[in-house]
């Protein structure tokens, strides 16, 4: 007998430490999509004479950053973070729609919308006005210009004799605002005021110091407590105040921490917090004039109640937290709209949100179904430009906060990277990864 089946074992022997490290790397660096196993398995085959265990290769990737270790003891700096977010009490979903509910998943996903009927494609789910609006900054520039509707942003048809101007702007005070109509001049009452250079002066240095930073989330601040503030003056503020407790969040901190800095959207750093935190205390609660402090105690006449105080000008607990709810929970063009925040990510979204009441109320969203949606199924929209690769698409998520996407377009596209079938552990493997915080493209 030349052979035995034992042969094989007999020279097989177990590779030093700097040998395997460079097999690994020749592997995954050819291969960046491959799993743990996988790769472990084509080292094998590269070096039949070797000993391995999968153990030792999961080790000596690990070490070498080529995968991040899933233990979540093992370096919190790799965890994944996720917005997290609570249901709004008392929220009357049918004043928009019955063909969704709220669905509470856990703690790490928060809600979403879940269909409670067959949608067919092409259906309007929901309209829905927004609950504030700080608008793109052209369409803010056509506000202040007086050619936008100072309430809903509707383009003015130049001397309709329905337009309103500000009923506070005089010569020696100007405001630019004007509305479409009587209706909206009504509704931006609620918000209006203490965004108007005539009767709350001290709010425009607020409001020019987010212009000039393209500060979205600091505008769309303002306009919330300008919100919260006035609601009180004549009813209760709590209804509202449980809207934006319920909003999905993540700290600032974390915000900047995870936030991939990009060269056309920089993030503000800590003095530009401070100094926007300095502004928004002046404009809504201690103006530096004595005429300014007059003018905005004319309008504020009652306290908030102390929760909600704390909530909007303590300076970690209130202002940071509120900024970072902003920038996560605001639509494209600007708007903050309560149902809308509701709708989880995904890069293959089954619903798309359009203004299309671009002549009578622009800022009005309608959620439509981009194919069939069963009962039960969940609606998700895109946070990025869908039509991105996998790795940009990544990569805009964590600017954004987020932690990998584990969609099932994200999975499948890694998958693909390698052309080779799909085995179950291997997905579990990517999962892993993916879910772990690391790209692997
Ligand atoms: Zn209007
Ligand atoms: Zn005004
Ligand atoms: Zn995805």
């Amino acid at each position: 007998m030349s052979s035995s089946p034992h042969d094989g074992e007999q020279t097989r022997f177990t590779p030093p430490e700097d040998a395997l490290t460079k097999a690994l790397f020749d592997v995954k660096s050819a291969n960046p999509g491959l799993g743990i196993s996988k790769v472990h398995a084509q080292v094998l085959k590269n070096h039949p004479e070797w000993l391995v265990s999968e153990k030792r290769t999961k080790k000596i990737l690990q070490n070498h950053g080529l995968i991040v270790a899933s233990s979540p003891s093992s370096n919190d700096a790799e965890q994944p973070i996720y917005p997290s977010s609570r249901m709004i009490e008392g929220l009357d979903l049918f004043q928009w729609t019955s063909k969704v509910q709220v669905k509470y998943f856990d703690k790490k996903k928060g809600k979403g919308l879940v269909a409670t009927e067959d949608i067919n494609e092409k259906d309007v789910i929901w309209r829905e006005d927004p609950f504030i609006i700080a608008p793109e900054w052209e369409i803010f520039d056509m506000q202040v210009a007086a050619t936008a509707c100072g309430y809903c942003t509707t383009p003015l048809t130049p001397d309709s004799p329905l337009i309103i101007p500000c009923p506070a702007s005089s010569s020696s005070s100007y405001c630019p605002a004007r509305f479409c109509n009587r209706l909206c001049a009504a509704r931006s009452s609620k918000v209006h005021p203490l965004l108007c250079p005539s009767q709350n002066p001290a709010s425009a240095p607020l409001i020019k110091f987010a212009k000039d930073t393209q500060w979205m989330a600091l505008h769309a601040l303002a306009q919330l407590t300008s919100r919260i503030l006035l609601v009180n003056q004549y009813s209760d503020s709590q209804a509202d105040w449980e809207v934006v407790r319920g909003l999905a969040e993540l700290g600032m901190e974390d915000r900047f921490k995870y936030s991939f800095k990009s060269p056309n959207q920089p993030e503000p750093d800590r003095p530009t917090w401070k100094k926007a935190f300095e502004l928004y205390s002046q404009a809504f609660k201690e103006p530096k004039t004595p005429q300014d402090q007059k003018k905005l105690t004319r309008i504020l006449k009652k306290p908030l109640p102390a929760a909600i105080e704390r909530g909007l000008f303590d300076y970690e607990l209130g202002f940071l937290r509120n900024l970072g709810k902003m920038s996560l929970n605001l639509e494209a063009h600007g708007g903050l709209y309560t149902l809308h925040s509701h709708l989880n990510h995904s890069c293959d979204p089954n619903v798309s949100v359009r203004h299309l009441d671009q002549r009578t109320a622009l800022s009005r969203i309608t959620v439509i179904a981009k194919r069939p949606i069963k009962r039960g199924e969940e609606l998700f929209i895109t946070y990025v430009n869908p039509k991105l690769g996998h790795r940009a698409r990544l990569d805009e998520l964590r600017g954004w906060g987020f932690g990998a996407c584990i969609c099932s377009r994200c999975v499948e596209e890694a998958l693909m990277v390698n052309q080779a079938p799909a085995v179950n552990d291997e997905l579990d493997d990517l999962a892993d990864e993916l879910k772990a915080g690391l790209g692997v493209l």
